[in-house]
């Protein structure tokens, strides 16, 4: 765990030039804020993106985790549909995304051995074969492209390289951001802001209840020029060798799931979502850099193993690590309603949930902190407790949350009303209108009995 700081030191008061001034600021542009910025663009205001690296998509690009997870029910229908489907549209325009056609998802063995290296699994499944489901591998640099299409298309003012440091006031309202830049501070007006970053940074400098929890860290990373056709063959020829070889290799790693490698759409590029290191504060620059040793050090004695002994690996070469540290979980909202496991695994129906994620609905007052009228929040620090946080934090469900977070500030602003007082009727009937499933109807295997109603 981190050391806090225990003596400080105190700045003179500056003249923040302001640099925009607009009706929504986003900030962060990851899945989650990505979605939102383009959600409440398309919607009529003027928006400000905010990111603190040069490149949009989080943990999607920078974080290399390529894989687009829990976009549908366990009888395989896709519900996380709207944005998402359009991101994956272009994304394959780009020859930039891999997924299984409808007749190839079966539970069989044919199709394992054809889909599960790419990902395409439901891994909430314990038997085998798991069954092949709509998931979708992805590049992350085509990601970055896709990203930065649409935010031109949608005529959003982006400011990259600019780090999201405090939150402006006047009276009990917040009036709008400032970013660290290299030109020193700068300041976005804005009369409402969207918290995409992942760690609920402006909640905090807001003044937004939330709690803590940890999750496994992971510096994620691709190794190039392997031969996945032999590597799959002899997985399947002789299994019992390979799962000898698989158990020494995540022994080497330290800490992976089963599929430790995956294919990618680049030939002979396959990612290693490894190696999985506990007890790390992703919030904290001493862990972060202890975890950066660490995971590299691991990552080099994983390919020289697989080099040595994995069949398809013998001229493998690392391709590199990712840009941004895998951290899963930091800070959490605890907002209007805080969704727990039990709502997850229930699958408990809510009246005014507005997105989804495989089998679960998000309520719109998981999204809003209490007591503070124009912040809203969208993405894996949404308002839930830590445990099912871990089950609700895949890409997909937080660009669904993005999605209508975006449509609720476009309300907000067309009705001139604190973000509570949004109906979560009208984001459910814009969702649909965009073509996104907002949960308003609930699966046949939702809990609707013990429907916690909206207020
Ligand atoms: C190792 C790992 C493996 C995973 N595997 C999968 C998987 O296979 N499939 C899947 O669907 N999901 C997976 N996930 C989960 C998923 O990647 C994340 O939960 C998801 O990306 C969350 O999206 P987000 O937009 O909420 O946050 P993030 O992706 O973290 O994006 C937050 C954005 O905000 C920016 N930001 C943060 N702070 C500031 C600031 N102060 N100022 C300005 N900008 C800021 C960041 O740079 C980033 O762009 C994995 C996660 C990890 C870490």
């Amino acid at each position: 765990m981190s050391e806090r700081n225990t003596t400080f030191v105190k700045t003179e008061g500056e003249q923040i030039p302001v640099v925009a001034d607009c009706d929504v600021v986003v900030v962060g542009a990851g899945p989650a804020g990505h979605a939102a910025a383009v959600s409440a663009a398309r919607n009529g205001a003027s928006v400000t993106l905010l990111e603190r690296y040069h490149h949009l998509g989080g943990m999607a690009s920078g974080g290399m985790v390529l894989v687009l997870d829990d976009m549908v029910t366990e009888d395989n229908e896709v519900i996380t549909t709207g944005l998402v489907s359009e991101f994956v549209e272009r994304l394959e325009k780009q020859d930039g995304a891999v997924y299984p056609p409808t007749e190839d998802c079966q539970t069989n063995w044919e199709m394992w051995q054809k889909w599960s290296r790419w990902g395409c699994i439901d891994f909430h499944q314990s038997t085998m074969p798991q069954p092949i489901i709509h998931a979708v591998a992805f590049d992350p640099d085509a990601w970055k492209r896709v990203s930065l299409d649409m935010v031109r298309e949608a005529d959003i003012n982006l400011r990259t390289h600019s780090w999201f440091s405090d939150v402006m006031r006047e009276g009990g309202k917040i009036t709008g951001v400032i970013a660290q830049t290299k030109l020193g501070r700068q300041a976005i007006r804005a009369k409402y802001v969207v918290d995409a970053t992942g760690d609920l940074d402006v909640g905090v400098a807001a003044g937004a209840e939330y709690t803590t929890g940890q999750f496994i860290v992971t510096t994620v990373f691709r190794i190039a020029n392997v031969d996945t056709d032999k590597a799959v063959a002899f997985e399947f020829a002789e299994p019992e060798a390979y799962k000898k070889l698989d158990r020494q290799a995540r022994r080497v790693i330290g800490g992976a799931w089963g599929m430790w490698w995956l294919k990618t759409p680049l030939p002979g590029v396959v990612w290693c979502n490894c190696p999985h290191m506990p007890g790390y504060d992703g919030l904290s620059v001493e862990d972060m850099v202890k975890a950066e040793y660490e995971g590299r050090e691991r990552m080099m004695n994983l390919l020289a193993f697989a080099k040595e002994n994995i069949p398809g690996f013998e001229n493998a070469v690392m391709l590199g690590a990712a840009e941004q540290m895998g951290v899963r979980q930091t800070r959490m909202l605890q907002g209007e309603y805080v969704v727990n496991k039990d709502d997850i695994k229930s699958k408990r129906h809510f009246a005014d949930s507005v997105c989804r994620g495989r089998d679960y609905y998000t309520p719109y007052r998981a999204l809003l902190p209490k007591g503070i009228d124009n912040l809203i929040v969208a993405g894996r620090h949404y308002s839930v407790e830590s445990d099912a946080q871990k089950m609700s934090r895949e890409i997909p469900p937080c660009q669904a949350q993005g999605e209508a977070a975006g449509i609720a500030v476009s309300l907000a602003l067309k009705e001139d009303k604190a973000l509570r007082d949004v109906d979560a009727k009208a984001i459910q009937i814009q969702m649909r209108a965009q073509g996104a499933d907002p949960g308003d109807v609930p699966d046949a295997k939702a809990l609707v009995e013990n429907t916690v109603a909206a207020e």
